[in-house]
């Protein structure tokens, strides 16, 4: 059966992403940190970006929780790091597609080994931990745009 046989491929990546965490620690010249919870799982992460203008330098992250949301923020990191915030958007926006049960998204080169996570779709409880990783960066980019528009400001007047 070939839909099992992915599910166990699919499993494994996921598993291998909860025990040997990619990008996992803290940056030393961070110029983001997010703290972001998940209260429904008891998930917790801090995610950490040094930005370089538009583009994610470095990130680290450190936390704990389900295989989901540890997974799926190893994943995030390997995809975003080097990455600019625009090339960053389509791939969020994919992502959460595929984890909202979107099967075109589900099939998208973009989302990379990330695609292991479109089962979640099957179980909306664990949508918010495929999504933690997700918010917590959308959140500090926000920031680190603000950040960029006050120095902007700063330099104008
Ligand atoms: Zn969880």
């Amino acid at each position: 059966m070939a839909d099992a046989s992915l599910t166990a491929l699919y499993q494994d990546i996921i598993l291998d992403h909860y025990r040997r965490p990619r990008n996992k620690g803290t940056l030393e010249h961070a110029t983001i940190s997010v703290p972001m919870r998940n209260p429904f799982c008891g998930d917790e992460i801090t995610l950490e970006l040094e930005m370089n203008g538009d583009q994610i330098s470095d990130v680290r992250f450190t936390g704990r929780g389900c295989s989901i949301s540890q997974a799926s923020t190893s994943m995030m990191t390997e995809m975003v790091k080097g990455k600019r915030v625009s090339e960053i958007g389509h791939i969020g926006e994919r992502f959460r597609a595929m984890i909202m049960g979107d099967a075109d998204a589900a099939t998208d080169d973009a989302l990379g080994k990330a695609r292991a996570l479109a089962g979640v779709a099957r179980f909306p409880a664990r949508v918010k931990c495929a999504l933690l990783a997700w918010n917590a960066l959308e959140r500090g980019l926000a920031q680190s745009a603000e950040q960029n528009t006050a120095e902007t400001r700063d330099t104008e007047t």
